[in-house]
């Protein structure tokens, strides 16, 4: 179309659509056609000068005309300038004021026209005029495709406006926007915030002027190096000042964009206060002394472990019971070579079951293990040990765990020599009581006759006395044989059933106050150590029948499981207290009673027994209602 043949409805229209692509640039959106920023070289711009002036002369609207259409194109250039140096909210802020101005010269042409051309206004169209409308309604089409591009490119970018200072108001970083071809920054409220400055642009050197002067070459240095080798990321840490004088200690991160021909556009990062944190480091790091200084008075030896249960700290006595540098102690874990660990029946400790190794692998604490370290020097000396998982009381997260122990080497010594004084007395008191029962059993023997007389019930409580003796004899033997690790387990197949039946017929002999009855007790073939067996279950018997003295008999059941064979025996004397069930096992323990003529007892049948069945892979419990009787019962696997 020839330029200086425009009519006033075009020359606004051109102007619409001029606005509508200096609106888009600015917001980001591609248009095939930038506007013309010369107001010499656009259509416009060209009908003015080459035209309109000359042909309606230089009345007063048209120098208005020719003055607006001149600022519009100064408004724009200055927009575009503005938007090319990064500054895109100031050069959209500056939009309006170009499209109030771009309004004034579209009511100025209107002007114009009716001034100069009225009859144009009312002429009946011809095809050419009718081309024109055409071409109107395809500018106006554009525009509004444009402004619906527009709006969509708005809402887009207020979205990422909104969430940018959403994210911006949740940090409590300082966020800067560096325009890399000019220097400026922009700030965020987090930069007032942190630092007590009250600005929110400025150029370069105002942030790095207030760097710490030992640090400030350094990361200006480090920072524009970066950008020279356009580099993307960078991160430095250093001293800031604050408007109150004193510095923080920030940690700081920028990333940094290009254009197509590699030339730096933009720095966009956040400062971030470490003051506090630094602070809170260096207080750890004191109390972390505090806490070191603490652990190597202590007597026990303390070692800290990782997730992995490798040793990563230990005091001064764990080096001294250990025999072992604190070097040669930390880095070592559980499966650690040079580890000489043993067990109390001498056995090697292996790694799986160290306590620490225990503790993070089952989360769990593990309580008083006693292990013996042979140490470097020859000597081997016994720990008893604790060790807990730590967790982290926020996340609840595994850490490591914390392991203590301590010397019980001179109290195994003590206990041993304990046990080797009562396994010897036993041991020579054994022969004279046997000594003692034969004599009675040959004494009664001779004096069958006198069954009545006065010497002959004197023997027969000699007789029960040296029974008991016997026993008591027996159970202190098998007691020092449990703690020395040497109770000796012949297992061998047999039948359950039969040997209950045949064992309780014995026992029935000598036990004129109750009947034992068997209510069930089905054929079960099973491999264990049969005297053991019996040994328990006439513990068990003997034990019914003394704590139920008014009772008339006493109940033996056996059944079976897909996997157990359990026994109980079961009375209906005096029973035992709820609080004594824990106990009842432990060795010495006797229920405090007053009203039983038990006679000399030493509480030590049922913690053998227990220990018989642990040996056996089995169970003892007890169901007991004080005043009510009681059931010990115990399982036996069938595959053992
Ligand atoms: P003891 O030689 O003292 O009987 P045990 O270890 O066999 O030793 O038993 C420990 C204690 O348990 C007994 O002293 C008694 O107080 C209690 N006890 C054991 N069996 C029974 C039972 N059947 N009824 C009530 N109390 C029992």
């Amino acid at each position: 179309m020839n330029s200086t043949k425009l009519d006033f409805e075009q020359a606004r229209a051109k102007h619409l659509l001029f606005k509508s692509k200096l609106r888009s640039i600015l917001h980001g959106i591609h248009v095939e056609e930038a506007p013309v920023l010369s107001e010499y070289d656009c259509a416009v711009g060209k009908w003015i000068y080459n035209f309109a002036l000359a042909e309606y002369g230089h009345i007063p609207e048209m120098v208005e005309l020719e003055k607006v259409h001149a600022d519009i194109h100064a408004i724009a250039r200055q927009l575009v300038d503005l938007y090319k140096s990064g500054n895109v909210e100031k050069a959209k802020k500056g939009l309006q004021n170009m499209e109030d101005v771009a309004d004034q010269l579209v009511a100025l042409l209107t002007s114009v026209e009716s001034l100069v051309e009225p009859q144009q206004l009312s002429i009946t169209r011809s095809d050419g005029i009718e081309y024109k409308i055409e071409e109107f309604e395809a500018i106006l089409k554009a525009n509004i495709e444009l402004d619906e591009r527009i709006k969509e490119q708005v809402k887009k970018t207020t979205e990422a406006i909104e969430r940018f200072q959403l994210v911006q108001k949740a940090t409590q970083d300082a966020v800067w926007d560096m325009n890399l071809e000019t220097g400026n920054i922009w700030w965020s409220e987090g930069f007032r915030e942190l630092f007590g400055y009250d600005v929110s642009e400025s150029d370069a050197a105002y942030w790095t002027d207030k760097i710490h002067p030992e640090e400030q070459e350094n990361v200006k240095e480090n920072f524009y190096n970066l950008i020279n080798l356009k580099g993307t990321k960078w991160e430095s840490e250093y001293r800031f000042l604050k408007s109150d004088g004193t510095y923080a200690i920030v940690y700081d991160r920028g990333y940094f964009q290009y254009d197509d021909e590699g030339k730096p556009l933009r720095g966009v990062g956040a400062m971030q206060d470490l003051t506090h944190l630094k602070k809170f480091e260096q207080n750890f790091l004191f109390s972390e002394d505090r806490f070191n200084t603490l652990i190597d008075t202590l007597e026990e030896g303390i070692t800290l472990h990782d997730i992995n249960g490798k040793i990563t700290r230990a005091n001064k006595s764990a080096h001294r019971l250990l025999g072992l540098t604190i070097e040669e102690i930390t880095g070592r874990n559980a499966f650690d070579s040079r580890w000489k660990a043993v067990q109390e029946d001498g056995s090697s400790f292996l790694g799986e079951i160290h306590p620490p190794h225990l503790a993070v692998t089952k989360k769990q604490k593990q309580l008083n293990v006693v292990m013996g370290i042979h140490r470097n020097d020859g000597t081997l000396i016994w720990l008893q040990i604790n060790s807990s998982p730590l967790f982290d009381p926020q996340t609840g997260d595994l850490l490591g765990a914390v392991t203590s122990f301590f010397d019980i080497t001179e109290r195994k010594k003590f206990a041993q020599q304990k046990d080797d004084f009562i396994s010897t007395v036993s041991h020579e008191l054994k022969t004279p009581v046997t000594s003692i029962k034969a004599f009675a059993q040959y004494l009664k023997r001779s004096m069958a006759e006198e069954e009545n007389s006065k010497n002959h019930v004197m023997l027969k409580r000699m007789d029960v006395q040296a029974n008991r003796l016997e026993t008591l004899i027996k159970d202190l033997l098998d007691i020092s044989r449990v703690d020395n690790g040497k109770l000796v387990f012949k297992p061998e197949t047999f039948n359950f059933g039969a040997m209950l039946t045949e064992l309780i017929s014995d026992l029935q002999l000598i036990t004129s106050s109750h009947q034992l009855i068997i209510s069930s007790n089905p054929d079960i073939k099973i491999n264990t150590d049969k005297e053991k067996i019996i040994q328990v279950i006439t513990n068990l018997v003997s034990n019914a029948v003394k704590y139920s003295p008014n009772a008339g008999y006493v109940s033996l059941n056996v059944r079976r499981t897909d996997s157990q064979l359990i026994c109980s025996v079961q009375d209906f004397g005096i029973g035992i207290p709820k609080d004594q069930h824990e106990f009842i096992f432990e060795r010495f323990h006797q229920v405090e009673r007053a009203h039983t003529n038990a006679g000399l007892t030493l509480g030590l049948g049922l913690f053998i027994s227990s220990e018989i069945i642990k040996r056996a892979k089995g169970e003892l419990w007890l169901e007991s209602e004080f005043g009510k009787g009681s059931t010990f019962s115990f399982s036996l696997p069938l595959d053992c």
